[in-house]
């Protein structure tokens, strides 16, 4: 594997693949790989010819300096683990390299991005997300572009940009990786004391309830948050929401498939999650 840290030698790299037809897969990530990268680089492997994995953690969308500064950083295992599962190039410039003198643009989804995360983190946060998702994709030109389903309402925002700007890659989702007892993984869960790795367990908890209640016929929203809060034991949830998985607007009853997001502060560090709600089929009246 290699890697490579300047916006030409990706290019020229690429210029060699393309024109030998060759099919390109794009994983970006802030490194610290756990299971959940590890996932959608082995993805990116079975189904294209060459895998670039972006490592940037990009300070355009961190809206609190001490989550950026604290952010896990572990570039040489990162490697090496990407090596093993047979990623052909890492991308990991500088910021210097990403945000040179002059940079001056920014791409922000109206709507969309000003909800829920956006709402708590701050209208930069998503700006952020997209312009660097933005200039990921305009420099490796990826076939298919890989990401989580953990960060469900990133997922959203990152489609619509790339729907709404044409941009020309296939957005793949895959499902959240979580602990055997439910903890969706996070390289910020290295920073939870075995305290506060408990108490997380109350997001997978609440998500998971709320999920067993519409599994069970529950289609009333303030029912379904009702079985959510009563399992997540003394964590206090900075949201705790129901919404339609494209537009993001608050359901007040469940009648299609829909999302449940939450996002809570537990010790240091700040976790979010969510599940999809499946409806069962509303009865047949005879
Ligand atoms: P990050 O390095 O946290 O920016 O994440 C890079 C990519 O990995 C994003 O598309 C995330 O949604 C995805 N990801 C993070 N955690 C998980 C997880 N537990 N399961 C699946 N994908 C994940």
């Amino acid at each position: 594997m290699r890697t490579i840290r300047t916006i030409a030698e990706m290019r020229g790299w690429l210029g060699n693949l393309r024109a030998e037809g060759r099919s390109v897969g794009l994983v970006p990530t802030m490194g610290a790989f756990h299971a959940g990268h590890h996932s959608l680089m082995r993805e990116a492997r079975e189904e294209m010819d060459a895998v670039v994995v972006s490592l940037f953690v990009n300070p355009a969308q961190f809206n609190d300096a001490g989550d950026l500064a604290a952010y896990p950083r572990s570039e040489a295992n990162d490697a090496a683990e990407a090596a093993d599962l047979g990623v052909d190039v890492l991308f990991a410039p500088p910021v210097s390299e990403v945000y040179p003198d002059g940079f001056a643009t920014t791409v922000s989804v109206a709507g969309l991005a000003e909800v829920l995360e956006g709402a708590e983190r701050g209208p930069g946060h998503f700006a952020g997300v997209c312009t660097v998702v933005c200039k990921l994709l305009n420099i490796v030109s990826p076939d298919v572009a890989y990401f989580g389903q953990k960060d469900a309402q990133q997922v959203a925002v990152v489609k619509r940009m790339v729907r709404n700007l044409d941009i020309p890659s296939k957005i793949e989702v895959l499902p959240t990786v979580r602990e055997p007892d439910g903890l969706a993984l996070s390289s910020r869960n290295v920073r939870l004391s075995p305290a506060d790795r408990e108490r997380a367990l109350g997001l997978s908890r609440g998500l998971n309830a709320a999920k067993d209640a519409v599994a069970r016929g529950e289609r009333d929203v303030l029912a379904v948050r009702t079985a959510a809060t009563a399992q997540m034991g003394d964590v206090d949830a900075e949201y705790l929401a129901i919404v339609d998985p494209v537009s993001f607007t608050p359901l007040t009853t469940i009648a299609a498939p829909a999302l449940i997001l939450v996002a809570a502060q537990v010790g240091p560090v700040r976790l979010i999650d969510n599940v999809v709600l499946q409806p069962v089929p509303a009865p047949v009246a005879t």
